[in-house]
């Protein structure tokens, strides 16, 4: 019998190893981008079709010499390293040789490439990892290439993508990404044919934050450069009363690699403490230039996760030269406390010892990085849990006593909590969660009755945005005019706000412009619209509602029980959790050890 174990074709493993490399669209714009900046370009075109089913990269770098381009498209073919330890020495973005290889195989690439030093350049097509055509062809200096029928190969891969809207928005922050760390190349993005991004090569990065994430960063930024032992930190930080709902504008790059790490978010997230509110986050754009031997980018195909030799220095050097830059010594010795010995401020060596022990155990995922910080997204469910009539008055947590109005208010306890007492016991309101819950309601109520209550602004706002905000927009234009917020393209990359909704009319509507956005910034695009509306709302309610740690006025507490009663089964807040609990006074009976 012969043996059953087979040495697969080049043909099928560059597809297996596609799929490590090539995730989505978005993953092809990144290869090709790094492989344009390796190239030293200093000029980058990039073209989108619809949801990156097409993808153009041009370029005007050193190009590829005829010899070499079928070796281009050969897997673990590269010119830019050429021995092991290559690797830990290596300054360019790619040295693994797989990208081309692996995007060739699940689409149909052309590529046309000239050296400035050879008269002619050279056209290629490669179809589902095969060499079809390579011939001389008249081109500029540079290397243009072009992927289209992505998947095609591979058609179960398609099913994994999700709309247009997002695909294009992941597209998006890839070239963001990449821009930022790159001010002094010139960045034009077409959608559809339609220009989106048009970025001059600019001398600093201020200039580049400014023009790629908003014009709104630039007053808010303050400039941070620290060196430790060899690694330097550099860039810009938002001032602490410029805060997000999420930590999609946090961008940390290690050697101008965009990278998400668990522990330097943690550095970053230290030097804010206790100036931020909690779930709220920092704009923050900074660079760690580390010697190529002192960090392995190797851990991951797509190079996304690092590893430090000296993760407890660059903890250091982060939390102690942000923590300056915002309020001189607002950690004392950080830099001390993070030494061997371990003195200093109690907090803040744990604090460190808890990220590093984390971080060595952790393979720095994503998931680490969220839950670490424990800032995972509550999603509002599509439809909060109702409970049922006969629910109502047991004692579940959730349970709502027959009307809020009935009970007697005696006070509020650690500034969030209402107490009340009622025939049946003692009954505890959150503030936030009752007020957001009413909130939606009434969005939801105004929705269905199309009778949307909005404030005009007096002046409207004009508000500079990236792109893909601007597109979401555009997209949910309806839902928040539901809501009563009107917003319209304004030309390029502004929109303007017109209206915001009256329930939010003591807000200054570019913040809630902005904090919808990062509330929003997750939401696959390609939900239905219901769904859609229901996180909008959520979102619009979360901002309008009274926050915790605020004394509410008898009156108020009064008003807040009256717009409770109106909402049948009012037993949750429209993120799910629950409003009111109550404590029966059986229960108090079993606490008091009288029954
Ligand atoms: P890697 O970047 O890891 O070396 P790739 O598969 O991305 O591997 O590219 C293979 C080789 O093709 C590169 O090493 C480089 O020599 C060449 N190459 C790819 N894209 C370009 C480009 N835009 N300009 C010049 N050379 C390129
Ligand atoms: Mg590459």
């Amino acid at each position: 019998m012969s043996g059953r174990i087979v040495i697969l074709p080049e043909t099928l493993t560059n597809c297996i190893a596609a799929g490590e490399v090539v995730e989505r669209p978005a993953s092809i714009v990144k290869e090709l981008l790094e492989n344009a900046l390796d190239a030293g370009a200093t000029e980058i075109t990039v073209d989108l079709e619809k949801g990156g089913s097409s993808i153009r990269v041009i370029d005007n770098g050193e190009g590829i010499a005829r010899e070499d381009v079928p070796l281009a498209f050969a897997r673990y073919a590269t010119s830019k390293i050429g021995s092991f330890e290559d690797i830990y020495r290596v300054r360019s973005f790619g040295f693994r040789g797989e990208a081309l290889p692996s995007i060739a195989s699940i689409s149909r690439v052309e590529m046309a490439t000239r050296q400035t030093s050879s008269p002619a350049g050279t056209r290629a097509v490669v179809e589902a990892g095969e060499m079809k055509e390579i011939s001389d062809a008249g081109c500029p200096v540079g290397t243009s290439i072009q992927v289209s029928r992505i998947f095609e190969p591979v058609p179960v891969r398609r099913k994994f993508l999700k709309s247009d809207m997002t695909e294009q928005g992941y597209c998006m922050d890839v070239i963001t990404r990449l821009s930022l760390m790159h001010p002094a190349v010139k960045i034009r993005v077409s959608v559809g044919g339609r220009p989106v991004m048009n970025i001059p090569a600019v001398p600093d990065l201020s200039e580049r934050i400014a023009l790629t994430l908003g014009q709104d960063f630039r007053g808010q930024l303050i400039p941070v450069a620290g060196e430790r032992e060899g690694v330097r930190l550099k860039g810009f930080i938002s001032r602490p009363e410029f805060t997000r709902s999420g930590a999609t504008q946090m961008y940390l790059y290690v050697n101008r690699r965009f990278v998400k790490d668990y522990l330097l978010n943690h550095a970053v997230m230290t030097a804010y403490r206790r100036l931020i509110e909690a779930r709220r986050y920092p704009a923050v754009v900074l660079g760690l230039e580390i010697a190529p031997g002192d960090v392995d980018v190797n851990v991951h195909p797509a190079k996304m996760e690092v590893r430090f030799r000296n993760p407890r220095g660059i903890y250091a050097l982060i939390a102690d030269t942000l923590s300056n830059a915002i309020g001189v010594g607002l950690i004392p010795g950080a830099a001390e406390a993070a030494g061997v010995t371990g003195v200093g401020p109690s907090g803040y060596a744990s604090r460190v010892e808890e990220a590093l022990k984390r971080y060595r155990v952790s393979s720095g995922s994503e998931k680490l990085f969220f839950g670490g910080l424990s800032i995972i997204k509550r999603e509002a469910p599509v439809n909060p849990p109702a409970v049922s009539r006969e629910e109502i008055g047991k004692s579940e947590p959730s349970a709502k006593p027959c009307c809020f109005s009935d009970l007697l208010y005696i006070g509020q306890t650690a500034g969030t909590y209402l107490i009340f007492t009622g025939e049946e016991g003692v009954v505890l309101i959150d503030q936030h969660a009752a007020h957001e819950r009413v909130l939606f309601e009434k969005l939801r109520k105004q929705a269905q009755e199309e009778k949307p209550v909005g404030q005009r602004l007096l002046l409207p706002e004009v508000v500079s945005l990236p792109p893909r905000d601007i597109a979401f927009l555009i997209e949910a234009a309806p839902v928040l005019g539901e809501a009563g917020m009107e917003v319209e393209s304004f030309g390029g990359d502004s929109i303007v706000i017109k209206a915001i909704p009256a329930f939010l009319s003591h807000t200054e509507a570019r913040m809630l412009l902005l904090d919808l956005l990062s509330e929003c910034a997750e939401m696959d695009r390609g939900l239905p619209l219901q769904e859609k509306r229901e996180k909008i709302f959520t979102a619009l309610a979360c901002r309008g509602a009274v926050k915790a740690n605020r004394n509410m006025s008898g009156p108020e507490v009064a008003g807040l029980c009256r717009e409770l009663d109106a909402i049948p089964h009012a037993a949750t807040c429209p993120h799910g959790r629950p409003l009111a609990v109550s404590i029966p006074v059986t229960e108090l009976e079993k606490m008091f050890r009288r029954r």
